[in-house]
């Protein structure tokens, strides 16, 4: 019956039990994960309900890591190198190359933080936002509004 065309029900025929509203099953983890984000290629794990904070702690984590790399490696070139320019940068490969990877990470990290902290003040979830035409109770007109939000003003919530 489940796997039938024309059963509409949210049953997981996988793991045999009724998903909650915001859950979706992950084909990588191959188990059903509560207020579904996105499975994160990085951790290799579904970031959900359980993790959500933790999840963008480590971004911010990272960030701050980032940042004192950069910070580090400029200060390097510009005390043993003889200032910050183009040129300079040749003599020391490795610091140089440390600096490009981190810039390259920073951007990156700045990049997906933002899709998290644009995802919470719009209340929805990655998955929610990239599948909004495929969930019934999101789709209210034109755009895609979650009933379960709190406003955008309650973006602090996620540290309680
Ligand atoms: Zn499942
Ligand atoms: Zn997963």
């Amino acid at each position: 019956m489940t796997e039938g065309d024309n059963f509409e029900g949210n049953f997981c025929s996988t793991c045999l039990l009724i998903r909650p509203v915001r859950s979706k099953h992950c084909r990588y983890c191959d188990k059903c994960v509560r207020r579904f984000d996105h499975h994160c290629i990085w951790i290799n794990k579904c970031i959900g309900s359980e993790n959500h904070r933790l999840f963008i702690s480590y971004l911010i984590l990272l960030q701050v890591s980032a940042f004192v790399v950069i910070t580090g490696c400029i200060l390097y070139i510009n005390d043993f190198c003889g200032g910050i320019s183009f040129h300079n940068l040749a003599c020391q490969p490795w610091v140089s190359y440390t600096l490009i990877m981190s810039i390259n990470l920073f951007f990156w990290l700045s990049l997906l933080s933002f899709m998290q902290f644009y995802g919470i003040a719009q209340g929805l979830t990655a998955n929610e936002r990239i599948n909004a035409h495929r969930y019934k109770h999101l789709n209210s007109g034109t755009f895609a509004r979650n009933i379960f939000s709190q406003g955008c003003f309650q973006i602090y919530t996620i540290f309680l």
